[in-house]
């Protein structure tokens, strides 16, 4: 990748203009050059279209689509449950949610191996909306201003109005937003009650419009070029293999302005190579980069030069394609290979990611265990010299049904207590005390194992190993000061 360096070694007032122009959303001095693309139809433009409004449909009505009486999508981040097409993910699922992160940073590693910063130019909610939301508005409201590149006056109402209307789109898509976190009836009580009876949720909901405000209004591109991180990863992502939007210097080259001729009816350039130096690439860009400078982490994907350029080609007479999606390799060897190690380990990588990722949630079962902390003394020595443990322990129904669970405790294949029964909504959780009554004798070291056997109504059986306190072999017969019961998860 090319960094922009452009000599310019003059003052202008008070402020020195740099010798480097490090951003391309910079001016000399340091201000910031405010983009305005210009808009460039053609085939690529209309596909984006398309997709970009499928997606914000998507977007839309996700939230209310359901799975099996369940959410889509939903992260529930008071709760610590994440719902991902039907299935909850609870805290302790620790595992699974490893390997679906996992399997997601893989496939994103190999997409961008194969196709460069598709995402970014096709899909990513950033470009979606800046680009096929705000952009029109903004180029609807301001006309000429817009197409003058700012030079023009704006009127104050068309100000007003460009801003009223970010200002209510904002407040949809935060609401939209929001509904990936909250539910949609959640959110549905948010928006109909006042928010004096909701002040952390009316504030929730003022600070994601608020944020989104400032970054259609304000960051645009800079979220793209300086803040995502996804963006400064490319250059260790992509190789001269991934297909890139890119300039073709062996036919541009070199470039010179259209000398104007008539070749029938037709305009011809006379220079030998073949880009004619309009700037429309460059007017296009939403980063305001100039691809012919060679590939730039700054570029997104988003093919709007590709339509420019192929517009301009069209006028001149001369193939289409002189910037176009290609690889590096091919642009200066005119070869195109698309295997190398990288797209075969990625997939073999993900393959088996996403086979242990299904294993491990066929196997997981209905009951979600786990012991908590006893703060009080652990065990108590009755006055038959028995060992009384009291073992709080969390159930969770993690299935889709409502279910009842038979809880036993197990020392030798017998049973030690009695037997516990709870019924649990889907999803729902609870804490029972169990009782476990020891002989002395069972206790080695202060310690005796046990197995606690949860069984559903299904008939599907979970056994955990656990450990309950007492006192050492032949120790005091009275409660002893020994260790705090540790937390055993499953
Ligand atoms: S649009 Fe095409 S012809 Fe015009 S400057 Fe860019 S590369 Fe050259
Ligand atoms: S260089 Fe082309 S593809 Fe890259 S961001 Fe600019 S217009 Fe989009």
């Amino acid at each position: 990748m090319t960094t922009h360096q452009r000599a310019t070694g003059t003052v202008t007032g008070e402020i020195p203009e740099a010798d480097i122009q490090v951003l391309s959303t910079l001016n000399k001095d340091g201000s910031r050059r405010w983009m305005r693309p210009r808009l460039s139809k053609g085939r690529f433009l209309m596909r984006r279209r398309i997709t970009a409004y499928a997606l914000m449909l998507l977007f839309m009505v996700l939230p209310y689509v359901r799975i099996g009486g369940k959410p889509t999508l939903l992260f529930d981040l008071p709760n610590r449950e994440f719902t991902f097409f039907g299935t909850t993910f609870y805290p302790t699922d620790t595992l699974l949610l490893a390997l679906l992160l996992l399997a997601i940073f893989v496939a994103i590693f190999l997409l961008t191996a194969l196709f460069g910063r598709v995402w970014c130019g096709w899909a990513c909610p950033q470009t979606v909306y800046m680009e096929y939301l705000y952009r029109p508005v903004e180029r609807f409201i301001e006309g000429k201003h817009y197409r003058s590149g700012g030079r023009t006056p704006l009127h104050p109402i068309r100000v007003v109005a460009k801003y009223a209307v970010f200002a209510l789109l904002s407040l949809y898509l935060a609401h939209t937003f929001l509904a990936y976190f909250v539910g949609v009836d959640e959110l549905a009580t948010w928006v109909r009650q006042s928010p004096f009876e909701h002040p952390a949720a009316f504030l929730v909901m003022a600070g994601t419009t608020g944020l989104m405000l400032l970054d259609f209004c304000c960051f645009r591109e800079q979220v793209c070029t300086l803040m995502c991180p996804y963006g400064r990863l490319q250059s260790v992502l992509i190789d001269e293999r991934s297909l890139i939007i890119s300039y073709d210097p062996k036919r541009g080259e070199p470039r010179g302005k259209l000398r104007r001729r008539q070749a029938g009816d037709r305009q011809v350039a006379s220079v030998a190579g073949e880009c004619i130096d309009c700037h429309l690439c460059v007017a296009t860009c939403p980063t305001g980069i100039d691809l012919r400078d060679g590939l730039q982490m700054e570029c997104i994907g988003c093919a709007q030069c590709i339509d420019a350029c192929d517009t301009v080609m069209d006028k001149v007479g001369r193939a289409r394609g002189l910037i176009r999606y290609s690889s590096q390799e091919a642009i200066e060897t005119g070869r195109s290979r698309l295997l190398r190690p990288r797209v075969l380990v990625y997939p073999l990588i993900l393959a088996i990611v996403l086979g242990l990722f299904g294993l491990t949630l066929a196997g997981r079962g209905s009951a979600e265990v786990s012991f908590l902390r006893e703060r009080s003394t652990p065990y108590r020595v009755l006055d038959s010299g028995e060992v009384l443990n009291i073992v709080q322990m969390s159930l969770r129904n993690r299935s889709e049904q409502a279910r009842e669970f038979e809880i036993s405790v197990i020392r030798e294949d017998a049973a030690v207590g009695e037997t516990e029964r709870i019924s649990l909504a889907p999803g729902e959780s609870d804490v029972v005390g169990l009782r476990i009554v020891l002989p002395r004798s069972a206790f080695e070291q202060g310690r005796a194992g046990v197995a606690i056997r949860v069984t559903d109504d299904e008939g599907e059986t979970r056994q955990l190993e656990h450990h309950v306190l007492g006192p050492l072999f032949g120790g005091p017969s009275q409660p002893s000061a020994a260790p705090e019961q540790q937390e055993s998860g499953t």
